[in-house]
């Protein structure tokens, strides 16, 4: 028998839950069918099929699916409402299924398979069983995919984790790149910042990359955050500002982003002296833009660690 073909648009949550997703579908017997790195086509398709008050992720969101949407049987877009009690993501995302759905209905009805993550009223096992039992009748089967897609996205944080202490443990400049993962890790959207950063000898510590329990206690005493993954991010923020092994922060968010404008203004207010940029991200960021800023940033960094070097030295002699 064929095996479903599940899509998967490289794109939104799928940069942060692809190792959790992808296991639980192929453990189920499933075929995964990715689209491709978000290119100027894909964007301009998204484009073409949003409202413009949409922040650019979302449209480009679109633009994926549109593009998988001949080559798979069903395309998972998740609707990931509260993933903790007492917060809520985006209203943006929680929508995309819906919307995603109108875009598609014409040419191709009943494509979108969903869940609904609400861990105020169901526990996250619930939803994906729940979701697994549309794809295989046996509850067993599913339940050991869930446990399965549990374990390998634990080991992927395991991993990051790791990564996060060596980047710490390395000499120079370290710089705190904040963003929503979707942000940092689509080269299209960001027109390749992470690379060009790390192309001047800088280490680049992502958002994602800061433990959760350290972002959380550095929120401590902070005004509450509603919003799930701002939680996160700001939880990050506030660590790369504390930390004096952390130079300088860059905040990365995307044109028409409500929660990201509101939040990254408490940042800079917050902020007494270290270096710090903003990035605003939208369909017509240009590669030379990014390079320009990100050499004047970086210039910047080295000019303050020397000046630093240069103060201690002169406090030693
Ligand atoms: S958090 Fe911002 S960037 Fe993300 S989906 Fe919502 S509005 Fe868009």
């Amino acid at each position: 028998m064929a095996k479903m073909k599940i899509g998967m648009p490289k794109s939104l949550l799928w940069f942060k839950y692809r190792v959790f997703w992808e296991s639980f579908f192929e453990n189920l017997g499933c075929e995964i069918v990715h689209s491709p790195q978000t290119d100027k086509e894909i964007v301009e398709r998204g484009v073409r099929n949003s409202v413009d008050e949409i922040c650019i992720p979302v449209k480009v969101f679109y633009g994926h699916c549109l593009e998988i949407a001949d080559a798979c049987d069903y395309i998972f877009v998740p609707r990931y409402w509260r993933v903790s009690k007492d917060s809520i993501t985006c209203p943006k995302l929680i929508t995309t299924a819906d919307t995603v759905q109108q875009i598609l209905k014409e040419r191709f009805p009943k494509k979108i398979l969903t869940t609904t993550i609400n861990i105020k009223i169901n526990s996250l096992y619930r939803s994906f069983l729940r979701l697994g039992l549309k794809i295989n009748k046996n509850p067993f089967r599913v339940a050991r995919a869930y446990r399965q897609a549990i374990k390998d996205q634990r080991e992927h944080e395991i991993c990051k984790e790791r990564e996060f202490n060596q980047k710490m443990a390395q000499p120079g400049i370290k710089l705190a790149v904040i963003g929503h993962e979707y942000n940092l890790f689509d080269p299209y959207i960001n027109q390749e910042l992470i690379a060009e950063i790390e192309n001047q000898e800088v280490n680049v510590i992502t958002s994602d990359l800061v433990p959760h329990s350290i972002g959380e206690e550095s929120l401590t005493g902070k005004p509450n955050i509603y919003w799930s993954y701002e939680r996160e991010i700001i939880g990050a923020a506030y660590w790369a500002l504390s930390s004096d092994k952390i130079s300088g922060v860059i905040l990365i968010s995307s044109f028409n982003c409500g929660p990201d404008s509101l939040l990254y203004e408490q940042i800079l207010l917050e902020n007494n002296d270290k270096p710090m940029l903003t990035m605003l991200l939208d369909e017509n960021t240009s590669k030379e833009t990014i390079k320009t800023r990100i050499d004047a940033f970086v210039e910047l960094l080295n000019r303050k660690v020397n000046i630093k070097d240069y103060e201690r030295d002169c406090q030693l002699t």
